[in-house]
């Protein structure tokens, strides 16, 4: 008697659609059947290398693929892992797909372009119900590898149930039977299936036959044990899409074949985008790991350190013993070295890439140069290694496309300077007018600019380079007199407020940001800008700020040192107010919005909209309104 089941409510929308709505390339419904049969077959070497009692050890490891021309039908069977009564209801029905969601949210996001989503059904995990596109009715035969297990059918006809009753298969493995709808009898063609697995399944480690053929009709190449001259850019990308599910050419790739220390074979991607990657892509970071051609992992973390886990790929070992359990795997010292060749490898290949071909190394380093400075940061041992992969813009270009290395920067330091100084901004062009910039560009010094909210972060890796300090424009005592050499006309275009008239305006300053300001004081520095916030901290505490706000936590904002313009028309303006009219209340307005302005200019002001209605108040206030006539508010 067979007793019937309803599948998960999202599982019968996503077939609700692939019965009815989506019709075109449907040839992926094979693709995904044969991945499938190849994870099953997967897990059964596995077992077989670590667990004699299960059944048919010995059997081989093999898909096939009959087409039946009299019952309209095409049967994909493998010796794989098989699935138990349970398995069976619960991964063909029952349990909740997180993918269906995602995939069912997609196609709404992306109506009428579902033919782009059909290819990448499989990527959502959900790939087993497309063979609804060719298919009236499906029966799932299976029997587990578990020698207690009996076989049991499971049927569909893509509606809102399915059925489960006991049946009979002598051997471990699963049959789907397919009863093909009448417009997909094509389906039944050798030559039209043997296309489809030539296209799609070309790598998959095992033979898949067609009918009764003696020859499969796969390669089965291990393109990774291939030597990199026979294996031609097309065999290169091909692969890496089937890997990855990725529909996007790789920005890059990386062959190794390695004898000392170690005999391994690594085959390693970097996908063209990084929000793809954490999205869709194979759905968990990590390589697969082979030995000897068995797969041992899937996703296998332990061979790239955490910053590094957006490179894709395959490694294969001659090394790692066969038997060992997934569990152990981590713990070997054979991965320890592994992990730390591939590595260095990576990183160079990176590095060379960087000197020899900067425009494609950019485009790396503009998807995930963010994890590279990570790297910085969190994997010290590597820094050296890292540290020529870095890149930024900088005052010596007005292009926000051109970037500098920190060697380049170095080559050009200005007479006498020892150190290296950056600007800490929100963007390019905030950086590129940052007040603190005045000085640096009268003496000819040059500034790298550090836009990338990663990069405080980075820093606290990254004291240093090559013996020269790393520091921060906005340090107070930052001394140029010496460094450079004065550029252009340097007599300042107005005087400086003389003593008493400062002291005055300083102290309004200092009274109106109270606790907001650590102190108010004359700038040495500052030639175009009226004002700007410096920092007494050393380094590693200011930066401690934008890291926070990095990881979403609730931080106070920094309270700085005021530096005053004592040249600035600004000032002489508000002086001569403050001296005949000190209760005139558009001075107050003012001295807040000099300092918001440099909280903006830095990019830490905490919310920019906030100074709307002050600004509204200095227009009308620009533009006649009397001051005695303004809305101020207290
Ligand atoms: P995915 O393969 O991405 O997990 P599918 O919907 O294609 O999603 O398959 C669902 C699950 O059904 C698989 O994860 C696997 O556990 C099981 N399964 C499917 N086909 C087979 C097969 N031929 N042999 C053993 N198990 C299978």
């Amino acid at each position: 008697m067979a007793e019937t089941f309803t599948f998960q409510a999202e599982i019968q929308q996503l077939l609700d659609i692939l019965v009815h709505s989506l019709y075109t390339e449907r040839d992926i419904f094979l693709r995904e059947l044969i991945s499938n049969a190849s994870d099953a077959l997967n897990r059964a070497q596995f077992e077989q290398l670590t667990n004699r009692d299960m059944l048919d050890p010995d059997v081989e490891l093999v898909v096939r693929i009959r087409p039946d021309e009299n019952a309209g039908t095409l049967t994909i069977s493998d010796s794989g892992i098989g699935m138990t009564r349970d398995d069976l209801v619960n991964n063909l029905g029952v349990i909740a797909r997180s993918g269906a969601k995602a995939f069912l949210q997609k196609l709404q996001e992306s109506s009428g372009s579902a033919s782009v989503l059909q290819d990448v059904i499989g990527q959502f995990g959900v790939g087993f119900y497309s063979v609804f596109m060719v298919a009236d009715k499906v029966r799932v035969v299976s029997r587990s590898h578990n020698a207690d297990e009996l076989a049991y059918a499971w049927e569909s006809t893509g509606g809102s149930t399915f059925t489960l009753e006991l049946a009979e298969r002598d051997r471990r493995g699963t049959d789907v039977i397919v009863y093909l709808k009448d417009d997909a009898k094509d389906y039944l063609q050798p030559w039209k299936l043997k296309d489809i697995i030539r296209r799609h399944s070309d790598y998959i480690a095992f033979p898949i036959y067609v009918g009764d053929d003696a020859e499969p009709t796969n390669k089965q190449t291990a393109i990774w044990r291939q030597d990199p001259k026979e294996v031609t850019p097309e065999q290169y990308t091909d692969f890496y899409k089937m890997l990855t599910l990725d529909w996007e050419a790789p920005l890059h790739r990386l062959h190794i074949r390695a004898d000392v220390p170690l005999q391994f074979y690594a085959l390693l991607y970097i996908p063209a985008g990084a929000e793809r990657n954490m999205l869709s892509l194979r759905t968990e970071p990590g390589l697969k790991l082979y030995a000897r051609k068995v797969l041992i992992q899937e996703y296998s973390t332990d061979l790239l350190p955490d910053y590094l886990q957006f490179v894709q790929g395959v490694v294969d070992s001659e090394d790692l013993p066969l038997n060992v359990s997934r569990e152990s795997v981590q713990a070997n010292r054979i991965m320890v070295n592994l992990k730390k060749t591939i590595t260095g490898r990576v990183l160079a290949d990176l590095k060379r890439l960087a000197q020899k071909n900067r425009d494609e190394y950019l485009k790396i380093y503009a998807a995930f140069g963010r994890f590279i400075k990570q790297g910085v940061a969190v994997s010290p041992v590597d820094r050296t290694d890292i540290e020529p992969l870095l890149f930024f813009n900088s005052t010596r270009s007005e292009n926000p496309d051109q970037l500098f290395s920190l060697d380049e920067y170095v080559e050009r330091l200005a007479a006498n300077q020892e150190d290296i100084y950056y600007v800490m901004a929100d963007d390019f062009y905030t950086a590129s007018r940052s007040p603190h910039l005045d000085a640096f560009r009268q003496r000819g010094v040059e500034v790298l600019y550090f836009t990338d909210p990663v990069d405080a972060f980075m820093l606290m890796g990254l004291p240093d380079y090559k013996g020269r300090k790393l520091r921060n424009v906005d340090e107070a005592d930052i001394d140029l007199s010496s460094v450079g050499a004065v550029t252009g006309d340097d007599t300042p275009a107005h005087d400086p407020l003389p003593d008493e008239p400062f002291t005055a305006l300083r102290d309004r300053f200092a009274a109106v940001l109270g606790d907001r300001v650590r102190d108010v004081r004359a700038s040495q520095t500052l030639t175009n800008s009226p004002a700007r916030l410096v920092s007494a901290e050393d380094g590693a505490a200011r930066n401690l700020f934008r890291v926070n706000r990095l990881l979403d936590r609730d931080v106070e904002l920094p309270v700085k040192i005021l530096e005053l313009n004592p040249r600035h028309p600004l000032m002489h303006n508000l002086s001569s107010i403050l001296a005949g009219q000190p209760d005139n209340p558009l001075v107050n307005v003012v001295v807040e919005q000099v300092f918001e302005t440099a909280l903006l200019q830095d990019g830490i002001h905490p919310d920019p909209a906030s100074m709307a209605d002050r600004l509204t108040l200095l227009m009308q206030a620009a533009t006649g309104t009397p001051a005695s006539d303004l809305d101020v508010k207290p």
